[in-house]
């Protein structure tokens, strides 16, 4: 008999977001989500998406949920609603992604960027204060601010709503990376006056393609958002009485993104428990996330701070632990948005964030094992 020799135990490469070990939990529930729907064909506004808006609604305690086809749509949806256009500014954070700035240019208003808090990375009031000095100099009418929850966790917006009052703003949540999360309690979807949100695979509560949600308790906004979102028709459809998209969320992506959101709050407890457990291990090293008093975060991204990112990102890729940098040019300095103005005071902490921000692998199915792997890779990486 010749000795079996065990293969040496080799580490697989860590997974950024771990998509599969998701659905190895819940793929026969998909599929026959997936099923049913083939089964009835209903493809369009068919009886999930009704069922998805009410749940979605029970979820976060807001009044009205209307579902379409992205988070980018749903932030177009809420500007239209509001008839929000020429000579509108937008107040928005320059660090976040492309979108948040992208639709009040779409709309033809003009986006003023907004400089961010240093340790929430979300909009800071103080800064929206003087940008709206900015625009009311640049003969700008101030109409609304865009603060986004940056990868997960709620903005500010006590702070924020005193200078929105003052100033009378309304606020639009973009809320695309943090569905699931707390201000004082409340869910997102139900802080603001119109929330949005995304449900990219990618995003904490995500569906198998592309889709996103509009969130109000305005009956009057809920009403013209229905009719935005099938281009602006009103008692049916040869009656036309606004100008519209065709916006809408697919019955498969809302039977699957139900059987998602039966899990999420299980997901999101994990996701805490792993960002809980890499700040225990890595507080000493690096900056790392804090959490403003009264809110939570569902940790879309657990995203560190160090003058030696580089340095950190090449030794934990050559131990198959893959990070990435959100977002390592800021969106004013872009091409497309060099015109457009910056509040008074420039935009410092975006630069500064920019230069060292550094995101870890998060997912609610990283074993303790990967989540040991990375502490100690990034640990040693600064020995
Ligand atoms: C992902 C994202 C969006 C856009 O969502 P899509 O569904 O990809 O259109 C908007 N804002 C922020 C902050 C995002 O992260």
């Amino acid at each position: 008999m010749r000795d079996v020799v065990p293969a040496p135990v080799t580490d697989q490469p860590v997974a950024f977001i771990d998509l599969q070990a998701q659905r190895a939990r819940i793929a026969d529930r998909i599929d026959a989500a997936i099923g049913r729907v083939l089964a009835h064909g209903a493809f369009i506004m068919g009886p999930e998406v009704a069922e998805i808006e009410r749940r979605l609604a029970a979820h976060c305690g807001a009044k009205h949920v209307i579902s379409c086809s992205s988070g980018t749509t749903a932030l177009i949806m809420a500007l239209m609603s509001k008839d929000v256009g020429r000579g509108d500014a937008v107040f928005v954070p320059s660090f976040t992604f492309t979108a948040t700035a992208e639709v009040a240019v779409l709309v033809d208003a003009t986006p003023v960027f907004v400089d961010v808090d240093p340790e929430t990375f979300c909009m800071d009031a103080a800064s929206l204060e003087r940008a709206i000095a900015t625009a009311k100099q640049t003969g700008l009418r101030p109409a609304c601010a865009i603060p986004v929850d940056l990868f997960g966790q709620s903005a500010d917006y006590d702070a924020l709503y005193e200078v929105a009052r003052k100033h009378g703003l309304w606020l639009l949540d973009d809320a695309a990376q943090s569905y699931g999360a707390t201000h004082r309690g409340r869910k997102l979807g139900s802080v603001t006056e119109i929330t949005a949100t995304s449900f990219f695979p990618s995003k904490p509560l995500g569906c198998y393609g592309d889709g996103g949600a509009v969130f109000t308790d305005d009956d009057e906004v809920q009403r013209r958002l229905v009719q935005v979102r099938v281009h602006g028709q009103g008692k049916g459809r040869d009656d036309t009485v606004r100008i519209g998209l065709t916006a809408r969320f697919d019955s498969l992506q809302a039977a699957i993104l139900l059987e998602k959101l039966a899990i999420f709050d299980d997901e999101c407890a994990a996701r805490n428990k792993i960002a809980a457990r890499y700040t225990d291990g890595l507080k000493d090293i690096v900056q790392t996330p804090q959490l403003r008093d009264g809110a939570t975060s569902v940790w879309a991204q657990y995203t560190i701070r160090s003058t030696r990112r580089d340095k950190i990102s090449t030794a934990l890729k050559a131990q198959g632990i893959p990070t990435n940098v959100y977002y390592p040019k800021p969106i004013h300095q872009q091409q497309p948005y060099r015109g457009y103005p910056v509040a008074g005071g420039g935009l410092p902490v975006t630069e500064q964030l920019s230069q060292d921000v550094l995101s870890l692998p998060m997912h609610p199915y990283l074993s303790t094992h990967d989540q040991d792997r990375v502490i100690a890779a990034l640990r040693a990486a600064l020995s």
